[in-house]
């Protein structure tokens, strides 16, 4: 599906969307829309290859728990990141058909996406697109999660073996809550920010 029918499916369920070409551009744009603000990230490895922590805390109260300083501890940002202005997450899976999954450990970025914020900002890199709903499920279990857990070096099948989710019972399990968006929430404004280049996992 070609991205201007997914940006089109997107609109028809209340996202604003803006596009770019790469990661660059993109973070061009969040910094100029983004100023003066307080701002949350959730944890994204796509924010992290946009370096959007280090552009926009130069003129942003930025709170992100990948980036503890000193006398910090991540759940103290995590909490900070809750009560922020807007709130800045990559997605798991975007459906072309305009749904968009997330999977969660903690749970925060899962949260304030959905609720508590001025604005959203969902950051889509193209490897995140599935045809259909049911593709992006499985976009975010079996392969999105698996990496990130073998990123994080965890001790589960997944990371072990790198291939697929096993629906584990370990205590490192890292998918413990599921969001599915089948439109835009209420109470926030959402834009997805569609990347043509691929960012994260
Ligand atoms: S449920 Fe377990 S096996 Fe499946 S992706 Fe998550 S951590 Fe890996």
């Amino acid at each position: 599906m070609d991205l201007q029918t997914v940006r089109t499916n997107l609109e028809n369920k209340g996202y604003r969307v803006s596009c770019f070409s790469d990661a660059a551009a993109a973070a061009v744009y969040l910094n100029a829309q983004i100023d003066g603000k307080t701002v949350g990230i959730g944890g994204s490895m796509t924010a992290e290859e946009m370096g959007l922590y280090d552009s926009l805390r130069e003129h942003n109260t930025v709170y992100w728990h990948w980036r503890a300083g000193e006398g910090q501890t991540p759940d103290e940002l995590r909490a900070a990141a809750v009560g922020a202005e807007e709130y800045i997450s990559s997605v798991n899976g975007l459906a072309g058909t305009g749904e968009i999954v997330n999977i969660d450990g903690s749970g925060n970025r899962v949260a304030s996406t959905i609720y508590g914020h001025k604005k959203v900002w969902l950051l889509v890199g193209k490897n995140k697109l599935a045809p259909d709903l049911e593709g992006a499920i499985d976009r975010a279990r079996n392969i999105a999660a698996p990496k990130n857990a073998r990123r994080l070096g965890l001790q589960t099948p997944c990371a072990e073996k790198g291939d697929k989710c096993y629906d584990c019972k370990s205590p490192a399990r890292i998918c413990r809550a599921l969001s599915v968006f089948w439109t835009s929430p209420r109470g926030s404004e959402y834009e997805v920010v569609l990347i043509g280049e691929d960012l994260g996992y």
